[in-house]
């Protein structure tokens, strides 16, 4: 009996074991968006799905092979908030509820999105809620109390953040009536340190010169999807014009939050939920399409935590008459579902917690040491 592998073969394992090696030191993919649906649980999908295809359609999310589980209790509740739940997602940490990327020792977390901006990436925040909310602010920002608003929204300007997307002229300082920024305000700031301010859908779509854009459309969060003047731009349409002003070489690190299906939930609105996530599944669908494109980009859609206690009861295969029951006005401790496409997708299959999702991004763009405290 011959012994041994042949030639051939060993030379293709040496070649593989050095290519995964050379991967693995810092080389990470180019471009993750990490898509999050606040308050997105399975049944709120389900409903999203059955509403808009009936009950044997698919929606951009069925579109993705690589699927898993997130638990996503913090570290003092079993209940998370959207504070320890970004937190989570964006620092690889389990803190307290009511905590913006900072540890349970109340250290500062140093967030994936600043991580990435670190590696020479280009960095972008979009929301549909104000960019001062817990979760956009746990990637931006760093405070012991997702309330302290107008400390967020200074902290963000600090970041050297590409784009900021969202809600909040109040926040940063725009005049309630013309819009206009305040003559002292943090919009005023951010000017100055190399932001083109935007405030309208129109603005939005000529943003191929600025250096950086912190675009505000509403004074606190965006209006839900079917109530949205006509200055307030979608979650899909920000989704492209991020997409087109992120790319570039060096590659980019996107956050993308469909931030009001919480909101509907905590209403128990089933028609506001179910319309809010059938927009985010929009969004995904147009980072799908640029992630088939490009090839070279992770796309990790997923939720913080799972609000209402939603659940479809009952109703008609072709989604009329669906009965949604609702078990909280508050959050779940239910599981929410992890969808992954791309490069490295493989990886977040199975059940984990979201700090856990975070670290395992981290190590798919290369970032060498993660979590890791501003020292
Ligand atoms: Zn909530």
């Amino acid at each position: 009996m011959k012994r041994g592998l042949p030639a051939g073969l060993l030379v293709l394992i040496f070649l593989v074991i050095t290519t995964l090696t050379v991967f693995g030191q810092g080389q990470g993919v180019k471009n993750l968006v990490l898509m999050i649906g606040d308050g997105m649980g399975i049944q709120q999908v389900t409903a999203a799905r059955v509403a808009s295809q009936g009950a044997d359609g698919s929606i951009n999310v069925d579109r993705i092979k690589y699927t898993g589980f997130a638990l996503t209790h913090s570290a003092n509740n079993l209940i998370t908030d959207s504070g320890a739940a970004g937190t989570a997602l964006a620092t690889g940490y389990k803190t307290n509820n009511g905590f913006i990327a900072i540890s349970p020792n109340r250290e500062k977390l140093k967030s994936i999105l600043i991580l990435a901006g670190e590696l020479g990436k280009k960095v972008g925040i979009v929301t549909t809620t104000n960019l001062t909310d817990a979760t956009p602010a746990a990637f931006g920002a760093n405070n012991i109390s997702r309330q302290n608003k107008a400390e967020i929204a200074a902290d963000l300007l600090n970041k050297d953040i590409d784009l900021l997307l969202g809600g909040g002229l109040d926040t940063f300082g725009a005049d309630l009536f013309t819009r206009q920024p305040k003559p002292d305000s943090l919009i005023k700031e951010a000017e100055k340190k190399g932001y083109t301010f935007i405030d309208t859908t129109a603005g939005l779509k000529n943003l191929a010169t600025a250096e950086r854009v912190l675009g505000l459309f509403n004074f606190g969060d965006l209006n839900y999807y079917d109530e949205r003047f006509v200055f307030e731009p979608g979650l899909a349409e920000m989704t492209v014009q991020a997409l087109r002003f992120l790319a570039n070489e060096q590659g980019f690190f996107l956050l993308i939050e469909g931030g009001r299906i919480d909101d509907a939930s905590h209403q128990n609105d089933p028609d506001k939920t179910i319309k809010e996530t059938v927009e985010f599944d929009q969004a995904v669908g147009i980072v799908l399409d640029y992630a088939e494109k490009s090839g070279d980009t992770l796309v990790i859609v997923t939720a913080d935590h799972q609000t209402g206690g939603f659940s479809l009861n009952g109703g008609l295969l072709d989604g009329q008459n669906l009965k949604i029951g609702w078990s909280t006005g508050g959050h779940s401790g239910s599981m929410v579902p992890v969808y992954a496409f791309g490069p490295g997708a493989i990886n977040f299959t199975g059940t984990r917690h979201l700090s856990i999702l975070s670290r395992l991004m981290a190590e798919q763009l290369g970032i060498s040491e993660f979590p890791q405290l501003y020292r």
